[in-house]
């Protein structure tokens, strides 16, 4: 008996032995690969245009390439752009607002639904809404942010690898809680 368990003791050992010379990633998918996202099967979003989330405290961050195809769409030099349309917020660039908090690009059509000046060309901040890491960060994050967004879920499904790109894009910070709309 003892010496069938030492038998099987050293070909477990071999075993062992012979997996832990082989590559840690032979026949194995590393395990960032394997994890799977909650949106996997994609998100129901639809933009209703309330103008909800162009308003409200907070920042519109721009980069320089922002800059540059906003003035050329409103015609205007791109010093001139940063100098009406911009402020220094943490080191940052971010859009001016209203003293109500409104982005400076955002007006109403007749019927009353938003329209925004530089859609065209508007901040990825901007088109990547929703798909924001702080909404993405789970279930949880994401049904938050559709109390304020009456877009979110329904209408047009986006797919996992599209909600990637924009998240992807989204310039604002990955920690939950931080920004909503209504508090860019
Ligand atoms: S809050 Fe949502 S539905 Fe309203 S304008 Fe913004 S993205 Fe569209
Ligand atoms: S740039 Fe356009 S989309 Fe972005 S916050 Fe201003 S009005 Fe809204």
């Amino acid at each position: 008996m003892a010496m069938r368990y030492f038998k099987n003791a050293a070909i477990r050992g071999k075993e062992i032995k012979k997996k832990a010379k082989e590559p840690w990633h032979k026949n194995k998918e590393p395990w960032y690969k394997k994890k799977e996202v909650w949106y996997i099967d994609g998100l129901p979003y639809e933009c209703t245009r309330c103008g909800q989330c162009c308003k409200g405290k907070g920042y519109i961050w721009v980069a320089y390439e922002e800059v540059l195809g906003m003035a050329e769409h409103l015609e205007v030099s791109p010093e001139a752009f940063i100098q009406q349309y911009t402020h220094r917020a943490r080191g940052r660039r971010s859009l001016v607002q209203t003293p109500k908090g409104d982005c400076v690009f955002l007006s109403h059509d007749s019927t009353g639904q938003s329209q925004c000046k530089v859609y065209p060309v508007c901040p990825a901040q901007c088109w990547s809404w929703p798909f924001w890491p702080a909404n993405l960060f789970d279930r949880h994050c994401w049904d938050d942010a559709a109390k304020e967004c009456p877009g979110i879920g329904k209408g047009e499904m986006h797919d996992c690898a599209e909600i990637r790109r924009m998240r992807a894009a989204s310039p604002t910070r990955r920690h939950r809680r931080v920004q909503r709309p209504g508090q860019r």
